[in-house]
């Protein structure tokens, strides 16, 4: 079944028989389309992609199975056009995407019904084809070469940001268009904060590193995390170490088609608290990924999720210490027919650098 007819299948059960794609990486799922201005109606039986000069050739070359208009007066016109003259009654737009100004352009437009819906190309997103699997098992491939990399870059003496950019830099030379997300490195007492982007903080000897990084490799996105030590590992550190890569292993060994994302959530959290860390693991297991870094679909303890062959998520435990330290490691992986592959290749054992 191809895309745009899973598209029609979701559309005729919430009964619409137009749809707006808004969100630029449904629009990249749907339409092979990665200019920056463009936007989709999809009816039950045709597809139109509407676009200014700028993007009409680019549109005609990536926009398979849509017909390809080119706005003079704005897309919202262009659009009311299409919906008269397909008479569409009922018209779903993305309502975690529309903002309500654009709502209120839309019912001014446009003489149909309009009805908010979440998430139909995202839950058709979260099932990866194997064009999709191998491109980020790719990403996969330049985000661990590059950790290999940054090795023997951390020791004392350099900061944080000059470790991000080196980073940034290398997944680039190996093909990478961009970083996925801002790249997190966390040293010291900055390491106890989950989400440290990279500071002007002087790496020092005893610091404990995390790296959270991935990068963007045609359109698909890598993710992963690893805490290093730079000499000198306190006592203390090498358990939490071992605490969150055990639980992290345990994950991706039950992890499987028919598993539940609060099934995956609940082994982790209880393997930690089990090991007396529990109230310092406070986020979720996991997420989804694919076009975008945290995609709809997540290992977590309230999400009913059901495992599925091709999906592809992180599993990140961490334990954090406010004040003082914290750990996560945080592999993906793709669920298999009966298990899941683990992208991410390098072993996870604690590693020290700088040490004499
Ligand atoms: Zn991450
Ligand atoms: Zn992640």
């Amino acid at each position: 079944m191809t895309r745009l007819e899973k598209v029609r299948n979701s559309m005729k059960e919430q009964e619409i028989d137009g749809l707006i794609v808004y969100s630029p990486y449904n629009l990249r799922y749907l339409a092979n389309f990665t200019g920056t201005t463009g936007f989709a109606l999809i009816t039950l039986t045709d597809a139109y992609f509407v676009t200014d000069a700028r993007y009409t050739q680019q549109a005609q070359q990536q926009a398979k199975g849509f017909h390809v208009i080119e706005h003079k007066t704005g897309w919202v016109p262009a659009f009311e056009k299409i919906i008269r003259e397909n008479d569409l009654k009922f018209v779903g737009f993305e309502a975690d995407h529309v903002s309500v100004s654009q709502l209120e352009i839309f019912e001014d437009a446009f003489d149909t019904a309009l009805i908010p819906t979440q998430n139909i190309v995202e839950k058709i997103r979260e099932v990866k084809d194997e064009g999709e699997i191998q491109t980020i098992r790719e990403a996969c491939r330049i985000s661990d070469a590059a950790f290999l990399h940054i090795l023997d870059f951390i020791k004392p003496g350099v900061t944080e940001i000059q470790v991000a950019n080196e980073l940034d830099f290398y997944m680039r030379g190996l093909g990478a268009t961009g970083v996925s997300f801002d790249t997190i490195i966390a040293s010291g007492v900055r390491s106890s904060m989950p989400h440290g982007v990279a500071s002007a903080k002087v790496i020092e000897t005893g610091d404990l590193v995390t790296l959270d990084f991935g990068c963007y490799y045609n359109g698909y996105v890598s993710d992963m995390t690893r805490t290093i030590a730079v000499a000198e590992p306190i006592d203390q550190l090498k358990e939490i170490h071992d605490v969150v890569l055990q639980a992290q292993l345990k994950v991706s060994e039950a992890a499987g088609p028919g598993k539940t994302g609060v099934e995956l959530d609940k082994i982790a959290r209880d393997y930690i608290a089990s090991r007396g860390y529990g109230e310092y693991f406070t986020h979720r297991t996991g997420h989804q990924i694919g076009l975008e870094d945290h995609e709809y679909g997540d290992v977590s303890s309230t999400n009913e999720m059901v495992c599925e062959p091709g999906m592809i998520f992180s599993i990140e435990p961490g334990i954090y210490l406010p004040g003082r330290m914290g750990v996560r490691i945080e592999d993906l992986v793709l669920v298999t027919e009966d298990g899941v592959e683990v992208l991410n290749k390098l072993n996870k054992e604690f590693v020290v650098v700088g040490e004499k």
